[in-house]
């Protein structure tokens, strides 16, 4: 049996490297001439810049992968640091568990008390927007201050344009077997599943490139597939180069790829093609000195255009380089705006937030860079694949880079047993 996979980011490369371990054939192809996807580290003036994710949780799934990549001793991880909000004129800590949310300003009693009444609300409903289930299970007050800017600062996206059925899903499980969604919260984090933060010190990219180097004779850079065809004996990829008749096709390109890719052999690829990509704009700003914390996000009644800032050098000891964060679907036509302007928003409202200076690194746009999970989302019951072609991708299952390494491995275990 062989594999043909469409894209060697993340979940591409895990899926080689699954596949490769339980022996089962498996070509993999990129259209870019590096390994990694969304996942790109940089160097400006010295400083590693991440143009994609910022950090990775160092789950187990990750540490084996890296691992097998050769690269586990080089993983850093981050020591434990609270996340804050902008609002009302300071940063807050942000409470994402009982003590903190205790010491919190950001709420008063009263609005503390009516988030703890959330498990006396109704369930969350598929067919309620992500703003909705959170406003009226929370309060609107916690909505608005920490609740919405914390989660859809996750997509750069706007939880009242995103229904619960897709961006909620995995939580909404999880309320229904905890009985309320903080039982389900804390449960998590009780559980350990919090994994810490981590990187690499040449950041993130190391661990897409380390694995395309370890099956360097499974994986093809600079090969883009141009067309997927549906033959007697399984599927052929049609590359710029080449032809390879495969059993299995495994698509983990962005959606208006995958939708250009399947149109021969998938039904209702006009779905994919529509689905909604958040613009971002993102700037590196080097500072004198950063508060404690691992960033922060601004709450969503602040008049700031900056939607947050993470801390990424200071996390990993790097330096006192951090990553501001602007556009997403709130803000779209920031990405008009020179860089000039763009690093005098991201500089001022720095300061305003911290008290510290701050200088511009770099400036770096991108018009589609995030699935937005909004109302598009609803396309996706209409895409029908054939029997031996697999989406595996972050649009049609969970973003975080743990969670695609997790979708690479279950499928890497269906595939290989169809063989056995
Ligand atoms: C700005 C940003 C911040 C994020 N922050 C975090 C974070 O802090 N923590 C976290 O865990 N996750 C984060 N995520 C999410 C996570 O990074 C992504 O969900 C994950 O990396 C996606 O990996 P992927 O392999 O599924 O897709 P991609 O990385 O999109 O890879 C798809 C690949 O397909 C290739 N391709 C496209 N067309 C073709 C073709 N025709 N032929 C061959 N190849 C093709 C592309 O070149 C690409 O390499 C973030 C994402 C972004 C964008």
């Amino acid at each position: 049996m062989t594999v043909g996979v469409v894209g060697a980011g993340i979940t591409g490369l895990a899926l080689t490297h699954y596949l490769r371990e339980r022996d089962v054939n498996v070509v993999t192809f990129d259209a870019r001439d590096a390994a990694g996807g969304v996942i790109q580290s940089q160097r400006r003036d010295g400083h590693v810049v991440e143009l994609g994710p910022q950090r990775m949780r160092a789950t187990p799934g990750i540490r084996e992968l890296a691992a097998a990549a050769g690269v586990e001793s080089d993983i850093v991880t981050a020591s434990e640091g609270s996340l804050f909000v902008y609002s009302r004129g300071r940063l807050r800590e942000a409470p994402t568990d009982v003590r903190p949310f205790l010491r919190t300003d950001l709420l008063s009693w009263p609005e503390k008390l009516r988030f703890l009444a959330e498990p006396l609300t109704q369930a969350a409903q598929p067919q309620e927007t992500v703003a909705e289930v959170f406003s009226r299970k929370f309060g609107q007050a916690a909505y608005e201050r920490f609740v919405g800017p914390l989660y859809g600062g996750l997509y750069a996206s706007d939880p009242s344009e995103m229904p619960a059925k897709f961006a909620l899903e995995g939580l909404m499980r999880r309320e229904q077997e905890a009985g309320s969604l903080l039982s389900a919260f804390r449960q998590r984090v009780g559980s350990g599943e919090k994994s810490p933060a981590a990187s690499f010190p040449d950041g993130l990219q190391t661990l897409p490139e380390a694995l395309a180097d370890t099956y360097a004779d499974s994986v093809h850079l600079a090969e883009p597939v141009e067309t997927v065809e549906s033959t007697p004996d399984g599927y052929t990829l049609d590359t710029t180069t080449d032809e390879y008749a495969v059993d299995d096709v495994v698509v983990t390109t962005p959606a208006n790829a995958a939708a250009e890719l399947l149109d021969n052999v998938a039904d209702g690829t006009d779905a994919l093609e529509g689905l909604t990509y958040n613009p971002l704009v993102l700037v590196y700003l080097e500072t004198d000195g950063l508060p404690e914390g691992l960033g922060y996000q601004v709450a969503y009644d602040e008049d700031l255009r900056t939607l947050g800032v993470s801390f990424n050098g200071a996390m990993f000891d790097r330096d006192e380089l951090c990553t501001a964060f602007l556009g997403g679907m709130h803000d779209p036509e920031i990405l008009a705006e020179s860089d000039e302007r763009l690093g005098e928003i991201a500089t001022t409202e720095f300061e305003r937030a911290t008290g510290q200076n701050a200088t511009v690194v770099d400036v770096v746009r991108r018009d589609r860079w995030f699935p937005a999970y909004d109302q598009t989302w609803w396309g996706l019951e209409d895409v029908q694949t054939p029997e031996g072609v697999h989406l595996a991708t972050n649009y049609t299952a969970r973003m975080g880079i743990p969670s695609r390494v997790r979708e690479a491995r279950q499928l890497a275990e269906e595939l290989s047993a169809t063989t056995a």
